[in-house]
């Protein structure tokens, strides 16, 4: 007499998550057969007095015999796979083995993980008018992914991401690539259903930072999508005054450049480089002239529609091709500068950088400064206010690391200024001295240290910005001046666009607690200063290890661990480790305290 082969799904880990019909089987069982260690223990008491064999050391053949021969001498056998077997539980192989050899079985279904994942989450994967689809997929490991499937081919839809929290770094960045917003909501979500489950939570930008500082657990399932903040998400969609570029001082993540020549992608290519997170769209033929990292490759003949999907995906555009080329394919495209991306044209010599479409509320004119700062060319801007002399809003917002609490205002200030209407500002009086002072038509409310706010005709507050605060981690030699480091430090901030008014917290280890230059510094600018131990410091991890702190002090890294440290939970990364001189420097905004 032969006995009876059932596949089982053992849930996600919680004993009682297994389904019923599965734990009568179990318990009917003479020999177990389970998936290793990522099936709870807690369950095979369900299976009474069954012989339990881990198949973690086993392959194929051995698994496939040893369930043959106990099936062949009448035995009950159960393979237990974790979550549902169906979902990377390499049970295909399995069954065409037991085919092959007229071995019949039955499957019983589990909850796989990446629903347990979302019962912890406390999310619906398919809200609607946000998400209709929920992709399980994983990145590719020793399995390579199919073509149609790459990362890069996920565009939309919820992603519930298997196998892959080692590898969040690339996955964000491909995503990005793929043309997915760097502020895209992404949950971390270790051993849902045990008791030890826990959740990160973070963006495409910073998830793989966040994950590394809580500790890298191998049993996680990522979720990425606009389904895990739909309020948010919902009013941003449908909120009419949705405003492209505000997020995002630089378009981080969200700059598509094209161009169609190889001059034109020479050019495209420095543009990049100087354009943290910006991807370059290209004709196949191109292909090797791009840097991998940067890539999104189109077919030849297929500007057209690369073009439609960069306008529909990305916050910016810039071309290094002739205008006519520009206009005529966002003729078709064209909806509202409320949302339609920035578009800067520049020629292929890099001589101008035209701020073509959204110069204003989308941040065209601002970006058209920044291409031509990185090739040395001239900005081309027509709008009426920044023509007047003006510095607008919007790109002081950006300039000085404030942030915008009401974008949708923006279109009435800049009309009121055109308007010639009394605009009030309050705000630090140096940038009121630097950029209003002596202009028509305004009038100063006072200084306000940490807050700009401004109103038309005294009509209460319209438009109200709140500065970013920053932790500056920073690392230095012994016996170095404070003069020193302050010009040193101060160098590394301004190549990444800052300045010492930004920083509100300096940190380091304690090592440097008795460190003249340091102590003399912190003085001199009056910015509070934490110190972390090597301890709390090696409990971080990051990206920029220091080969010369490992050495000399058995810590990996003193800047960038500490700004991690001293901004706390939510901390988001500007810049990591960065040398210059005998310092070095790391920056972390600061998003709750
Ligand atoms: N068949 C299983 C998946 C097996 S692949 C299922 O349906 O859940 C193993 C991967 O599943 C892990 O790398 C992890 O991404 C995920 N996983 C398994 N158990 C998990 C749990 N309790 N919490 C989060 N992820 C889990």
């Amino acid at each position: 007499m032969s006995g009876k082969i059932t596949f089982v799904g053992a849930g996600p880990g919680a004993a009682d998550l297994i389904t019923v019909r599965g734990a009568k089987i179990l318990a009917e069982a003479d020999l177990v057969i389970y998936a290793g260690s990522l099936v709870n223990e807690a369950i095979l008491s369900y299976a009474g007095n069954a012989e339990c064999v881990s198949s973690g050391d086993m392959n194929l053949n051995e698994i496939i015999e040893l369930m043959s021969k106990a099936w062949e001498t009448g035995k009950n056998v159960v393979r237990l796979h974790t979550g549902d077997p169906s979902i990377y539980g390499a049970v295909g192989e399995q069954f065409r083995e037991l085919e092959k050899l007229n071995i019949p079985f039955e499957v019983v279904p589990g909850v796989s993980s990446a629903l347990a994942a979302a019962a912890a989450l406390k999310i619906e994967f398919t809200e609607p008018e946000i998400s209709q689809r929920v992709i399980f997929t994983r990145v590719a490991g020793r399995t390579p992914l199919p073509d149609g499937e790459r990362i890069e081919d996920l565009t939309s839809g919820t992603l519930c991401m298997f196998l892959s929290v080692s590898a969040l770094d690339k996955l964000s960045a491909d995503l990005i690539r793929a043309g997915r917003r760097a502020s895209t909501p992404v949950a971390v979500v270790y051993r849902a259903s045990w008791p030890d489950e826990e959740i990160v939570y973070g963006t495409l930008e910073n998830i793989a930072q966040k994950a590394a500082v809580h500790g890298v657990k191998r049993q996680a399932m990522v979720v990425i999508g606009d389904v895990l903040d739909p309020g948010k998400t919902k009013s941003k969609l449908y909120d009419a005054e949705f405003v492209h570029g505000y997020r995002n001082d630089r378009f981080y993540g969200k700059c598509a450049i094209f161009a169609l020549t190889p001059k034109g992608i020479g050019k495209a290519t420095q543009i990049a480089s100087g354009l943290a997170g910006s991807v370059i769209f290209t004709p196949e033929k191109f292909t090797s002239l791009v840097p991998e990292l940067r890539r999104m490759v189109y077919p030849d003949g297929g500007f057209s529609a690369a073009f439609a999907r960069a306008w529909k995906e990305f916050d910016a555009i810039i071309a290094v091709t002739a205008s006519g080329i520009v206009v005529r394919h966002a003729a078709g495209l064209v909806n509202s500068k409320k949302v339609d991306p920035a578009v800067v044209v520049c020629d292929e010599n890099g001589d101008y950088a035209i701020s073509l479409l959204s110069g204003h509320i989308g941040g065209a004119n601002r970006l058209a400064r920044a291409v031509a700062a990185i090739t040395g060319g001239k900005p081309v801007i027509t709008t009426a206010s920044d023509c007047r002399g003006i510095m607008a809003l919007d790109e002081l917002a950006a300039k000085y690391h404030y942030r915008i609490v009401n974008p949708d205002k923006l279109t009435e200030i800049a009309q009121a200024i055109l308007e010639n209407k009394l605009v009030s500002l309050k705000m630090p009086e140096e940038l009121f001295n630097r950029y209003y002072n002596g202009m028509d038509n305004v009038e100063y409310l006072g200084d306000s240290k940490d807050v700009i706010e401004v109103k038309i005709n005294a009509s209460g507050v319209l438009l109200k910005m709140v500065k970013r605060r920053f932790a500056l981690g920073i690392g230095c030699r012994r016996g170095i001046a404070g003069a020193d480091l302050k010009a040193e430090v101060g160098n590394i901030l301004q190549s990444h666009g800052y300045s010492w008014n930004d920083i509100n917290l300096i940190a380091s280890a304690e090592l440097k607690k008795d460190e003249p230059g340091l102590l003399a510094l912190v003085e001199d600018l009056g910015i509070p200063v934490k110190f972390f131990s090597g301890e709390e410091l090696n409990s971080i991890q990051v990206n920029g290890v220091s080969h010369a702190a490992q050495e000399h002090l058995g810590i990996n890294s003193v800047s960038e661990a500490a700004a991690l440290l001293a901004a706390g939970k939510g901390a988001n990364l500007i810049f990591g480790k960065t040398a210059s001189g005998n310092v070095t420097a790391a920056l972390v905004e600061i998003v709750e305290e």
